[in-house]
């Protein structure tokens, strides 16, 4: 974080939440601080107990009602927020927790469950996972409408008289799903990150946002509200008490924000292909089916990876088979004739969810994850497998498995979806077809590739992991920044054996690893031969535009040297001298 100061002009620059810029008079929030520290009698205990769970019920059903309310404002996922919720109001060891501080320290009810919540919150914070740690909020939220519902006092809101951006600390997610959305041009706040519910919100309903923009409480404290605030929700950036440049600079970047959008609208529809005429798929990644839409209209020819793990995270128990087949069916539905390519539960050591228990591993990343809970946990990815079968009914689903590490493991997943079949038929549903496959993430996988590429329709390079593993290097440690790039010789040589053996084998092959929407990256890959890349709808347009403007014929003649290159930055150098081009 970096302040500048002018005269009364502050800039102070955070991470972006949300896309777009906002500029206007500026409003803070602040959770009001219940007075917590209440003590009951002995002998009240057990009715202080009652009204904790009678409290925590309340506040479930309140969360259940404002689940609905989102759903049906058109944020049918967002709406799986709130029924996060009501689970995190239900949850078992949340309460436990808090009446067991009324039992045993005479705690009164929202000082014990205030107590439960932030004990909760903190154990999430810990947790090596962005996307959990992000929760902890969530936790807090709770933990606070039930205390404020035993103190006898209303929910926090937050009203605005005239249109303001929103400037807080952090945003509950319940508190922004009823922010007035016509008054509040913009969210910025000095904690939360670009995976919380705070970030996610505000990106379904357009609104720009900053966060984690350390200083700026400080920086609003000094200033009256009527003083413009000015922030960009791609950059960051945000300005106290803007001058006549920084309004003229942001009025132009909002324009050009505004242009690219409408070329890259404009240029979904044209094909991926070479100068020389080599048709490339682009496909999406996707974490939830709300994304479905945009990645459609950016021209995404169906889904290379759709995570699931985003439907298991955030609640105390699986989703059902008919939740699932609620959400693989829509995006399938939504990409008709396309494939969608549903890849089955990644989780593990390092992603922890509440109801899988798993003991700690020293080495969570190379230890029992996605794939390898089959063995103890085969009903998991059978739920799983009926819900895939049971949506091929209603349009084109691939299934593939994580963390494949041999032949072994494609035969795990053979037999686990032949059951999953048989189960659906059993029942009675409607079936439809679906192509299993395998992501290549781990080096055996690509190492021993022809011991099983019989056995499966199709693979697809997780370059992700299989950087990491190749290399040794820790996906998330910063401190290993110079071999974490992708254009790595040890990769390519990898994918290169991966597509010698497919062409062999006659199977798919694809990459959906953060490499594939990497415009150099993205030529590089089509010059080893592979012709079906999958990447985040943001990035099909800049590798559509740099795969239209090359040919085959260089990409090709660049890959070979890059096999035998003596680092990834020579490779990098190479392939973004033929991106400048486009
Ligand atoms: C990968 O490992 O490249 C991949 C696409 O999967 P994830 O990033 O979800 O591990
Ligand atoms: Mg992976």
């Amino acid at each position: 974080m970096t302040i500048e100061s002018g005269a009364a002009r502050r800039v102070i620059r955070g991470i972006p939440g949300a896309p777009g810029i906002a500029r206007g008079p500026w409003a803070r929030f602040e959770r009001a601080r219940l007075p917590l520290g209440g003590r009951v009698a002995a002998e009240g205990a057990e009715l202080e107990v009652a009204r904790l769970a009678a409290a925590a019920e309340t506040i479930a059903a309140a969360s259940e009602a404002l689940a609905d309310d989102v759903r049906k404002d058109g944020h049918e996922d967002e709406a799986d927020i709130f029924f996060a919720h009501a689970a995190i109001a239900r949850d078992p060891e949340l309460i436990d927790t808090a009446v067991g501080h009324v039992r045993s320290q005479l705690m009164d009810g929202p000082a014990a469950i205030s107590a439960a919540a932030l004990a909760g919150a903190e154990l999430l914070r810990g947790l090596g996972d962005e996307l959990l740690r992000a929760r902890a909020t969530d936790v807090l939220d709770v933990g606070d409408r039930i205390a404020r519902q035993l103190a006898g006092l209303p929910p926090i809101g937050f009203g605005l008289a005239a249109p303001a951006i929103v400037v807080a600390d952090d945003l509950p997610p319940s508190v922004t799903a009823t922010l007035p959305r016509e008054l509040v041009l913009g969210i910025a706040l000095e904690g939360s990150s670009p995976t919380a519910h705070a970030s996610i919100l505000a990106r379904a309903y357009g609104i720009p946002a900053v966060v984690g923009a350390s200083g700026l409480l400080a920086a609003v404290a000094g200033a009256d509200s009527s003083v413009e605030l000015l922030i960009d929700g791609s950059s960051g950036e945000i300005v106290l008490a803007p001058n006549e440049a920084d309004a003229a600079q942001y009025a132009g970047k909002s324009e050009a924000i505004q242009h690219e959008h409408e070329r890259d609208r404009r240029e979904a529809g044209l094909p991926a292909e070479t100068l020389d005429g080599t048709a490339i798929a682009l496909l999406a990644n996707i974490g939830s089916p709300a994304e479905a839409d945009a990645a459609v209209a950016l021209g995404a020819r169906g889904v290379g990876l759709f995570r699931t793990e985003f439907l298991f995270l955030e609640r105390s128990d699986p989703p059902s088979e008919s939740e699932q087949l609620d959400a693989y069916a829509r995006v399938a539905e939504a990409f008709q004739p396309d494939p969608v390519t549903i890849r089955l539960l990644d989780v593990g050591g390092d992603k922890p969810i509440p109801y899988l228990p798993l003991a700690p591993e020293d080495n969570p990343f190379l230890g029992v994850r996605a794939l390898r809970l089959a063995a103890t946990r085969p009903d998991i990815f059978l739920t799983q497998l009926r819900a895939c079968y049971r949506a091929a009914a209603r349009g084109r689903v691939k299934v593939m498995a994580p963390m494949v590490a041999d032949a072994g493991d494609t035969a795990i997943l053979r037999e686990l979806a032949d059951r999953a079949r048989q189960d659906v038929v059993a029942a009675g549903h409607a079936i439809g077809d679906v192509d299993l496959g395998v992501m290549l993430e781990i080096p055996s996988a690509v190492l021993t590739a022809e011991t099983y590429f019989d056995a499966i329709r199709f693979a697809s390079l997780g370059t992700n992991d299989l950087l990491q593993y190749t290399l040794a290097v820790d996906r998330g440690n910063p401190a290993l920044e110079r071999y974490r790039d992708a254009l790595h010789p040890a990769l390519l040589r990898l994918v290169k054996l991966a597509v010698d053996a497919a062409a062999r084998f006659d199977i798919e092959l694809s990459v959906c690893g953060e490499m594939a929407g990497d415009p150099a990256a993205a030529l590089a890959l089509v010059g080893l031969g592979i012709r079906s890349l999958s990447m985040t709808a943001s990035s099909l347009p800049p590798v559509r535009r740099a795969i239209r403007a090359s040919s085959l014929t260089d990409l090709h003649a660049a890959a070979v040297d890059a096999l035998a290159a003596t680092s990834a930055s020579a490779v990098r150098s190479r392939f973004e001298a033929l991106v400048l081009r486009t």
